[in-house]
């Protein structure tokens, strides 16, 4: 059987709606789907892990790799840069594998530019009494940084309808599983398909 080219997702939400949980449960499940490592000039998380999470870099280093060339998308979030790079996901796609990009709305602005052929979904949070408590519920960020993340996601999230799908991340297992649906979808496409089964098509045409 002909693999196709792997599909390109992007996920974008307001910090606190579960996407990178949403990202992890759907990776293990699936060996043939991977999310693009960004680089990031923040400093890590605890727990967060370099070439794992993120390739964490200088602005230095971040400002040489635009100068290359290097990223398919780069953008400013809060006060640091976040990019894509083109390495991280042109592999991957050749080799038949999906791949997921979590960035947010202006990354996912110059991808639409650059690639027709990319499923977008954004994933809200139930509510905003929902979204702040898992926020605090962090317990990693001051209360000036927790305000200042509410007032961003209100931002983001105003991007909601520039996107193919909108998936609500009330109940995980839901919210996962309508994740699947779009990748499924997706995979089931004539153009995917078409390819995938080129030979039984030939077998039954002939
Ligand atoms: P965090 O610092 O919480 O990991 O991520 C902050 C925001 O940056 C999230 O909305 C995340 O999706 C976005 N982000 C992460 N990597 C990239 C990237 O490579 N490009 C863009 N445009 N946004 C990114």
């Amino acid at each position: 059987m002909a693999h196709s080219r792997g599909n390109l997702f992007i996920l974008s939400a307001p910090s606190g709606a579960g996407k990178s949980s949403l990202i992890n449960a759907l990776l293990t499940k699936y060996n043939d789907m991977k999310v693009s490592v960004s680089h990031t000039t923040r400093s890590p998380r605890p727990g967060e892990e370099n070439g794992v999470h993120y390739h964490f870099v200088t602005v230095d280093e971040f400002k040489a790799l635009i100068a290359k060339d290097d990223f398919f998308e780069w953008a400013q979030v809060f006060d640091n840069y976040y990019g894509t790079s083109k390495q991280a996901i042109e592999e991957q796609l050749a080799a038949g594998i999906d791949v997921f990009l979590d960035i947010d709305w202006q990354g996912a602005q110059q991808v639409r530019k650059l690639v027709a052929d990319v499923e977008t979904i954004f994933i809200l949070p139930p509510s905003k009494a929902e979204l702040e408590s898992r926020l605090n519920s962090r317990g990693q960020d001051s209360a000036e940084v927790i305000a200042g993340r509410m007032a961003q996601a209100q931002s983001e999230t105003s991007h909601y309808n520039e996107y193919d799908y909108v998936v609500v991340n009330d109940d995980f297992a839901t919210a996962l599983k309508e994740i699947e649906t779009i990748v499924l979808a997706k995979r089931l496409s004539l153009q995917s398909q078409a390819i995938r089964h080129q030979d039984l098509l030939v077998d039954l045409l002939r």
